[in-house]
Formats: C-alpha cells, structure tokens, sequence
C-alpha cells in the first residue's frame, strides 16, 4: 500500500505520517529530508544555489539514507548523520531553491519510487508531489492544509521547544516566502491531486487528524 500525503510546510504532514507509518505497519518516506540533505551538501560544499549545474551534479552523487523508526527517523548524508542540521532556517530556504531544478527532482524523484517499491508492507510518503509526480497511483491521497498564520504558530512553537531564538513574525515570513516558490515553481509545483482528500488542519487536533486519516484509510479497505 502506498499513501501518499503532501500539502505546504507547516501542515502536519511529518508528523501525521510518522503517527500513520507506525500505527500500519509501514515504511516512512520524509522526501522533503531528502530536499534538505541536498541543500546542506551543497552548503557545505560552499556552492551558490545559481550553480545549477554543481548542483545537479552534488544531487546526483550525494548518498542521502532515512534510517530507523519513523519517529526516531534519522538522516544521513554521505555516511555522515544530519538529522538535526537540515532542520536550520537557511537549509529550509536552499532546499526550496534547489527544488526548483528539474534534474535535482529527477534524481531524487527516481530513489522515492524506487525506495516506496522496495518496502514489503509499503510506504507513507510526505512532500509536495507525491500524489501528482512520484505515486500518481497511490492507494490513498492526501492533502493537509492549515492557514499561514496557524503554521507558522505551530513551527514557531517547534522552534522554541528547541531553544532557537524566532520569532512568530520571521516565521510567518519565511513560511509564506517558502510557500510561495513551492506553489509557483514551474517543475512539479505543490498541488493537490484530483483525487487526494484534502483536510484542513487549522482547527483540529492531531489527535482529530489522525483519526480522520485512519478512517479515510480504512474506508477504502486498506487498514
Ligand atoms: O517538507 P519540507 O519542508 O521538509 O521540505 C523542504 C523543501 O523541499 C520544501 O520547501 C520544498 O521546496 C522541497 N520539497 C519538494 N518536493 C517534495 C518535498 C519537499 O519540492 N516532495
């Protein structure tokens, strides 16, 4: 079974499909890590994001693994573990960048398939083209919403539980900036999937979320 869940930053995406992942038994897929791991690379590696061509090449060489439970999910890049240093400010903005690649999606379009093939039970895959670009077949689509002002409370909050000094203001503008240039690129924008069922996530608990999800899940038999 495949599902598939995408929707803007700051939706419940992550953290709804590791609650999944974990509750069916499947393999949990944070495509937007992958994004980040090759932002960092390329940070790292001092490129300019208008090197398209570096980039696409550091793409194309980086080893990115998501390792471990879906809640304890661990990401590694080139052997080395980055789980906590694709998390920054400056690797959410890159990522967004280096997204709009043609050849960057590409490549790591080509190891989401291949990884969600590979799991026996099957996989749960959040990003922004699951459901549209890399399993337009998948058995359940989703597509999670909430207003600007209610995910940028929520990664605001994140943030502070983490001791990084923001505040709601920056993130509301670094969300909304982001938003924009995943809904507006030209290569495999975020978009909802005719038949994705789409939640808004504003006003509801995680809790309420999640039961929503199962019961969708479960009524088209795949629970
Ligand atoms: O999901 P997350 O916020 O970690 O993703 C970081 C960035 O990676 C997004 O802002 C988006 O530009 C890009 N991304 C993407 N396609 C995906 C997942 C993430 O373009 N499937």
């Amino acid at each position: 079974m495949i599902i598939a869940i995408d929707g803007p930053s700051g939706a419940g995406k992550s953290t709804l499909g590791k609650l999944l992942a974990e509750k069916l038994n499947l393999l949990y897929l944070d495509t937007g890590a992958m994004y980040r791991a090759v932002a960092l690379a390329v940070l790292l590696e001092e490129v300019s994001a208008r090197d398209h061509e570096e980039i696409i090449e550091i793409a194309q060489d980086s080893a990115i693994e998501l390792r471990g439970e879906p809640k304890k999910q661990r990401v590694k890049l080139n052997g080395e573990n980055v789980t906590d240093d694709i998390r920054t400010n400056e690797v959410s903005q890159i990522a967004s960048i280096v997204s709009t690649i043609p050849q960057v999606r590409k490549e790591l379009v080509r190891r989401q398939k291949e990884l969600g093939k590979a799991s026996k039970t099957g996989a749960i895959l959040d990003g922004r083209d699951i459901g549209t670009v890399v399993f337009p077949k998948a058995d359940v689509k989703f597509f999670l919403t909430a207003t600007a002002e209610a995910r940028a409370k929520r990664r605001f909050e994140e943030d502070s539980a983490k001791g990084v000094k923001t505040n709601l203001k920056k993130t509301l503008g670094e969300i909304t900036r982001r938003d924009e240039r995943d809904a507006h690129r030209k290569h495999s924008p975020l978009q909802k999937a005719d038949d994705a069922i789409e939640i808004d996530t504003s006003e509801m608990s995680e809790e309420q979320v999640f039961d929503k999800m199962l019961e969708e899940i479960e009524k088209r038999g795949k629970g």
